[in-house]
């Protein structure tokens, strides 16, 4: 038998590639676990997209999580363990008591954010944790390439020698706003691996309209009920909607926002979005509008819905504004609840990468371990965070799956040496 008494002595080197969000949290569970953690980041200082979240506030986690809302090309049932790998409340616990950051619910969404509201906060205590327990940040180091070695890996850098380590954890992220430094280096890297990536899109990204009727809508914010549907999938979102000057915004258009854009790039085009304008029912609807009732249309409209958009609806439905409700006849009533309650709204396109939230698609989800987030194909190489093929709705959703990914792969990583040296030892 095989003594490597001595090899095991020396911590493992991990060299983390990214430092935003998941890159951050699997530094902190590598060097809590004793790894030599080496953070290795394109940006002077990492962490940007961490910084411009939630508004500068960073929506760190939702308060309750609905696991249905995610969406992979991948195994469902491997994206579940993953995330269950680090529930919810866990994960509130360790900002709150670990990282010393307190949490404040917002009482309309339910979202989390740090009681500090400041976006900061939340990056530092994560590099502070990792730094604490030994783990370095290099700045401005852009890693090139990650190859496997006889033994370990070894990573190249644009600008500086080649590091040799025992493991690297890819947290790259994707390619949306690339000016917070995602390019998708980590998709690159899997690829020459071998490894499976499905095809990306931008998600969480506003979509645009040429049709004029509702541009002069510009500025009108209202909860709705919306739903994207094209010949291979549908996804629905209740939650605040904006009218812009070229299109729509609000957490529910960018939760719905990715059928559209993979609608384009499937060369089909065919995704229709239909709008609930307000949380009525068809029946509620029918009673306020009933044939018995005094008042007009235009009356009985602007009590659920800001003015403007009620003209639009009537001019929408071909219906006059002015026409009492006595007057209203049944196909003008059917076109009126259609306008409401499905109105078809007309889209051209979306706002693409530049100001997409999340990209969607990615490293499939069979290429690693859901406990340990190790690659099947190569020990000692793990994936965590956006590069994956996981995104979630506004709320939390993201940064939920780049907490639980990053940790599994921070403790992974760590870990990957000795799993390596026992199974030598166990060789004859
Ligand atoms: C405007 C905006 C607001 C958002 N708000 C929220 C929110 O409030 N709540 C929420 O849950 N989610 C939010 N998100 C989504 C969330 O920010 C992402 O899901 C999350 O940051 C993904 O984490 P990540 O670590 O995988 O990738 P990133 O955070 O993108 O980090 C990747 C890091 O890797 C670095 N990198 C890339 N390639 C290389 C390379 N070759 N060499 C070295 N370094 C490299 C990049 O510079 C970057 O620092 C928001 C996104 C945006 C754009």
């Amino acid at each position: 038998m095989v003594t490597l008494q001595g090899e095991n002595a020396a911590p493992p080197r991990v060299a983390i590639v990214g430092a935003g969000a998941a890159g951050l949290m699997a530094a902190v569970f590598a060097a809590r676990a004793g790894a030599e953690t080496l953070l290795l980041e394109r940006t002077a200082e990492g962490g940007r997209k961490l910084l411009i979240s939630g508004g500068g506030r960073c929506n760190i986690l939702p308060s309750e999580v609905d696991e249905s809302l995610f969406v992979t090309d991948s195994s469902v049932n491997s994206m579940k363990k993953m995330l269950r790998s680090w529930p919810l409340r866990e994960q509130i616990a360790f900002f709150e008591k670990e990282l010393r950051l307190p949490l404040e619910k917002e009482a309309e969404t339910g979202k989390l954010f740090p009681a500090s509201q400041r976006a900061r906060d939340v990056r530092d205590a994560m590099l502070n944790d990792a730094q604490s327990f030994g783990a370095r940040l290099y700045s401005q180091a852009f890693v090139t390439k990650v190859e496997p070695r006889a033994e370990g890996w070894r990573v190249l850098l644009a600008d500086a020698p080649p590091l040799d380590v025992d493991a690297v954890v890819i947290a790259t992220g994707g390619l949306s706003v690339p000016k917070t430094g995602s390019d998708g280096s980590g998709f690159a890297f899997a690829r020459k691996l071998g490894l499976k990536v499905n095809t990306t899109y931008p998600a969480l990204t506003p979509v645009t309209s040429h049709d004029a009727r509702f541009h002069s809508l510009a500025g009108i914010a209202l909860p709705v009920e919306i739903t994207a549907t094209d010949a291979a999938r549908s996804y629905a979102a209740r939650d605040a909607f904006l009218f812009t000057h070229r299109g729509y915004s609000g957490p529910a258009v960018l939760d719905v926002s990715h059928i559209l854009a993979r609608s384009i790039d499937e060369g089909r085009r065919d995704a229709r979005l239909s709008v609930n304008w307000t949380l009525l029912d068809e029946a509620e609807w029918q009673s306020r509008l009933d044939h018995g009732r005094t008042g007009s249309v235009i009356g009985v409209l602007r009590r659920e819905l800001p003015e403007r958009l009620a003209e639009v609806l009537c001019a929408h439905a071909q219906v006059d504004p002015a026409r009492t409700l006595s007057q209203l006849r049944k196909d003008e009533r059917r076109r009126l609840l259609d306008a409401l309650l499905r109105c078809a709204l007309p889209w051209s396109g979306h706002e693409g990468y530049r100001v997409a939230e999340v990209t969607g698609g990615g490293v499939d989800l069979s290429e690693v371990h859901p406990k340990t987030m190790e690659c099947r194909k190569h020990p000692g190489l793990f994936f965590c965070g956006e590069v994956l093929d996981v995104f979630g709705p506004i709320g939390g959703y993201n940064f939920l799956w780049a907490w639980a990914t990053g940790r599994a792969a921070g403790i992974g990583a760590a870990d990957c040496k000795t799993q390596r040296n026992q199974g030598t030892k166990t060789r004859d």
